[in-house]
């Protein structure tokens, strides 16, 4: 995503986009389309505070038929972006905001900051339905074995003390 930030007002401001996050391609699964994002951006002289809702679709394939389908993701992100000169990009971990801009820079990419929300959407079993029922085998070559194993039920004896327990009580109340 490019923000193009010299635009971007003192004060409060709309953020309504499309964008293509084509910096981190070929890092996420393959996206259907755009991703949307809406939200704000607070403007208060160098700080930039943007709030924001994105949703988007990307491709997965099915645990269960192997049909590719498309996994509908959305989430929220939070940035704080500082303008300062000589510097542009991602901020290092420790520091307070997420990203830098240079004045003399049209725009920024802040394409890196969708990669975890991205990651974290990732369904663990993805499932094109979740009713589906899979690949379609023929009923012949399935043989289910039922009642092969016996269930022992465990009884469990209240007054049963293992013996060691009752050594060392012994021993305590010496
Ligand atoms: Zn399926």
């Amino acid at each position: 995503m490019k923000l193009k930030i010299r635009e971007i007002p003192e004060g409060y401001s709309v953020l309504l986009q499309k964008i293509s996050l084509e910096s981190i391609k070929g890092e996420i699964p393959e996206l259907v389309d755009d991703v949307t994002i809406s939200g704000d951006i607070n403007r208060i002289s160098d700080l930039f505070y943007i709030k924001m809702h994105f949703d988007g679709l990307m491709k997965q394939q099915c645990s269960r038929c192997l049909e590719e389908y498309n996994f509908p993701f959305e989430g929220n992100l939070n940035l704080t972006i500082k303008e300062e000169s000589g510097k542009h990009g991602r901020a290092p971990e420790e520091d307070s905001v997420e990203f830098y801009y240079d004045p003399q820079e049209d725009e920024l990419d802040i394409s890196s900051a969708f990669y975890d929300e991205i990651m974290v959407a990732i369904p663990i079993k993805p499932l094109c339905n979740d009713d589906c029922k899979g690949i379609e085998v023929n009923d012949t070559d399935i043989v289910v074995e039922s009642d092969t194993v016996k269930r022992v039920p465990i009884k469990k004896d209240e007054n049963w003390v293992d013996p060691r327990w009752e050594a060392l009580k012994k021993l305590k109340s010496k």
